[in-house]
C-alpha cells in the first residue's frame, strides 16, 4: 500500500526517487515550482527537456500527461513532469488534474521509483482552488494502483498544507 506523507517545505529541497513538476506544456521552464526545480537542479533538466521537444513531444507535452527526465543537481534520480490543466470556472477539468497524478504515478513505476514527492499541482498561477486541489490529488493517490512505496505531497505553505491534512483525515 502506498504511504502518504505531508510535508510543508520547498519540493527543491526532498530526498526521493523522484520529484514531479507542475510544469507547462512548452517543457522549458516557467515559474513556481517549474521554475524553483530547474534553478535548483541545473542545466541538465532543461538540456533534456529541449531533446524531448525536438523528438516525440514536438508540440509539447499535452496536459494531464506526463514525462521523465533526469533530476540533475537535485537530490532525486528523476523529474516527473506533468502540466495541470488551467483553472476554468465554466468547464469541469478534474479529470485532466486527476491524471496528472495518475500519469506521473504510472512513470514512476516505469522507473522503478519508490518514492515521489508532489507539489499541489495547478493551485498556482494556474488557479486551481486549494481545497479542491488537495481532495483530487489525495482521492486520485488513494486510488491508484502503484508500487510506489511513499507518496509525499510538499506544501509550500500552511494554507496548502492544512488542505492536504483536511483530505487525509477523511
Ligand atoms: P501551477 O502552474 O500548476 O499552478 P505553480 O508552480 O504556480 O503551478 O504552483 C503550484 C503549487 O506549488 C502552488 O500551491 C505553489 O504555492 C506551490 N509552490 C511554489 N513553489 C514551490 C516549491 N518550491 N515547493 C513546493 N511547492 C511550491
Amino acid at each position: 500500500m502506498t504511504r502518504i506523507t505531508l510535508v510543508r517545505g520547498d519540493i527543491t529541497r526532498q530526498s526521493v526517487d523522484a520529484v514531479v513538476n507542475a510544469a507547462n506544456s512548452s517543457l522549458l521552464g516557467g515559474g513556481g515550482v517549474d521554475g524553483a526545480i530547474h534553478r535548483r537542479g541545473g542545466p541538465a533538466i532543461l538540456a533534456e527537456c529541449r531533446k524531448l521537444r525536438a523528438g516525440h513531444l514536438g508540440k509539447g507535452l499535452p496536459t494531464g500527461q506526463a514525462v521523465a527526465t533526469t533530476a540533475g543537481e537535485l537530490d532525486a534520480r528523476w523529474v516527473i513532469h506533468t502540466v495541470g490543466p488551467v483553472h476554468a470556472a465554466t468547464e469541469d477539468r478534474s479529470a485532466l488534474l486527476a491524471s496528472c497524478y495518475r500519469e506521473s504515478l504510472r512513470r514512476a513505476d516505469e522507473l522503478g521509483a519508490r518514492t515521489v514527492a508532489f507539489p499541489a499541482i495547478s493551485t498556482g498561477v494556474y488557479g486551481w482552488p486549494m481545497d479542491d486541489g488537495a481532495r483530487i490529488a489525495v482521492t486520485t493517490v488513494r486510488e491508484a494502483d502503484t508500487a510506489v512505496e511513499e507518496v509525499r505531497f510538499v506544501l509550500f505553505d500552511e494554507r496548502a498544507y492544512d488542505a492536504f491534512a483536511a483530505q487525509l483525515v477523511l
